[in-house]
């Protein structure tokens, strides 16, 4: 179990997609939580990674579950609206694909151009694609609220 030490965002802290270049308007659906947006020279309200030398407690364990999380949600693009809703109606979900792409903020490399959404009970969470390159290769340590949400998604699929 690694120690937190952020919290997850909301979304009065960060536009959507504030620094993928988005392009396109989407529809504010508030409150949205978001994980893994970080501070640059237009948003330094936002936090900064903060990377380790060597793995947190369960991160192996922990990232495969994001793997999960993710492959399921990746199929259901902003194209596919009709696709979104899961079978049971409860929830939904979608990969948005912007613009430009970010940029590792702690190595530099370009670090992917799209945002996974899912929406659970009213709220929408909301994390770039690139977010899972800091927990493997800089060993950053996610929000308790995100490693919890990613936790419960990939315990009950049936969503
Ligand atoms: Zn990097």
């Amino acid at each position: 179990m690694p120690t937190f030490d952020r919290e997850l965002m909301t979304i009065d802290k960060v536009s959507r997609a504030h620094d993928i270049g988005n392009r396109q308007t989407l529809t504010e659906k508030s409150p949205d939580l978001v994980e893994g947006y970080w501070a640059d020279s237009a948003h330094s309200d936002l936090p900064s990674p903060t990377s380790h030398s060597s793995f947190w407690d369960g991160k192996l364990a922990w990232l495969r579950q994001l793997v999960i999380v993710e492959f399921k949600i990746y199929p259901h693009g902003q194209h596919n609206p009709q696709k979104n809703v899961s079978a049971d109606g409860v929830s939904e979900y979608c990969y948005f694909t912007y613009g430009d792409s970010s940029q590792c903020r702690i190595c530099k490399q370009k670090n992917g151009k799209s945002e996974y959404q899912i929406k659970i009970g009213g709220a929408w969470y909301r994390w770039p694609d690139g977010l899972r390159h800091y927990f493997d290769a800089h060993n950053v340590i996610p929000s308790k609220q995100f490693y919890d949400l990613i936790n419960s998604l990939s315990g009950n699929l049936n969503w």
